[in-house]
């Protein structure tokens, strides 16, 4: 798998992980199944690897900082956890070039191969797993080794960074993270940016230290970057410019409006559009959208949050990109299968081959 490059075994991933008392899934949890036969995904059902029946996960916490998206909306009020129908399989297979196996949503624990599968099974061949942390990271590398659908990003995000760095731990995390990076599987530096919506004033030097870190591994590495921006466009597009972009930098969950959109254009930034991208009050996100130079657009789900519209509430996994592509395709009045082949070779030109 690793070809002439040197790479760690599943033991020394292991190793590494039980150093931090994490339990990092094995190549065969990881390609476990719920089916006894190749149950099909039907359009306009509840995919099979979803239904809440097949798993008993309730005892299980959900919410920040637990392994399950909260049980509770925004408004505080109990969401519906039934997962989205199935819609009907796209013309060419995309790629979710962001998304989080590992944090579960609604009833169920989903393996990865159950995931891949259902994704596939209505045009989302392929995904990069992004890493929010060390054990996160190390979980992307993981099933990017067990299943050739999967690309890895690792990174420490924005929100972890000040928490590390007040334990005293963001040096070696960020050690952690580069040697993680040197992997062949690993074709990204992500989730890494600024978040001054979650984190306050005190959080913003170790945030900014984090990114520029970031930045250098990735370019040191020649791997792609990808950005996690809320409400700090100025000081992300100042860093970017100030250290000197990577090659390949990704606005992941892009949330800015048209005067975002235009330095994105010229800097040859990619932007891929969440979720979000489908809310009805999103209109800078659509604008930029509408604007961005077509070599330039990708697709993400983020799941387990942000799922696009008409389900926004409810539970949200890779299988979703293909409501905000079709989205996505209308809002550009371009033809589905043409988007969908942009995006696919946007992908490649982004993170390179998964094969
Ligand atoms: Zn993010
Ligand atoms: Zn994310």
């Amino acid at each position: 798998m690793c070809g002439e490059h040197s790479c760690m075994s599943e033991d020394e991933m292991k190793q590494l992980a039980e150093q931090i008392g994490y339990a990092l899934p094995s190549a065969a949890e990881l390609n476990s199944t719920i089916f006894d036969t190749n149950e099909p995904v039907e359009t306009g059902e509840v995919p099979p690897a979803y239904r809440a029946e097949r798993y008993s996960v309730a005892g299980e916490e959900s919410g920040e900082g637990t392994r399950r998206r909260s049980t509770k909306g925004e408004d505080g009020r109990s969401r519906n956890l039934v997962f989205p129908p199935a819609p009907e399989p796209l013309p060419y297979p995309v790629v979710d070039n962001h998304t989080h196996m590992d944090l579960l949503d609604g009833d169920v624990a989903v393996s990865a191969r159950d995931a891949l599968d259902t994704g596939e099974a209505v045009g989302i061949g392929r995904i990069v797993q992004v890493g929010c942390d060390v054990p996160s990271s190390l979980y992307a590398v993981a099933a990017a080794a067990a299943d050739s659908r999967v690309l890895a990003a690792v990174a420490l995000h924005p929100n972890e960074a000040p928490k590390l760095a007040a334990a005293g731990e963001l040096e070696s995390a960020l050690g952690v993270i580069d040697s993680l990076a040197a992997e062949p599987r690993v074709r990204a530096l992500g989730e890494t940016g600024l978040d001054y919506f979650r984190t306050g004033e005190e959080g913003k030097e170790a945030q900014q230290q984090s990114f520029r870190e970031h930045i250098r591994m990735a370019k040191k590495h020649g791997k792609a970057l990808q950005i996690h921006d809320r409400d700090a466009h100025d000081d992300v597009v100042a860093i970017l410019l100030e250290e000197g972009a990577p090659e390949r930098t990704v606005f992941h969950c892009y949330s800015g409006d048209a005067s975002l959109a235009e330095i994105c254009n010229e800097n040859g930034w990619y932007m891929s559009f969440a979720g979000t991208v489908t809310f009805k009050n999103s209109h800078g996100v659509q604008e930029s959208l509408r604007m961005a130079r077509g070599e330039l657009i990708l697709a993400e789900t983020d799941a387990p949050f942000l799922t696009p519209h008409p389900y926004r509430g409810r539970p949200n996994a890779s299988y979703m990109t293909n409501y905000t592509v079709r989205f996505m395709a209308e809002h550009r009045g371009m033809d589905l299968e043409e988007l969908c082949r942009m995006i696919a070779a946007n992908s490649e030109a982004v993170y390179g081959s998964w094969d």
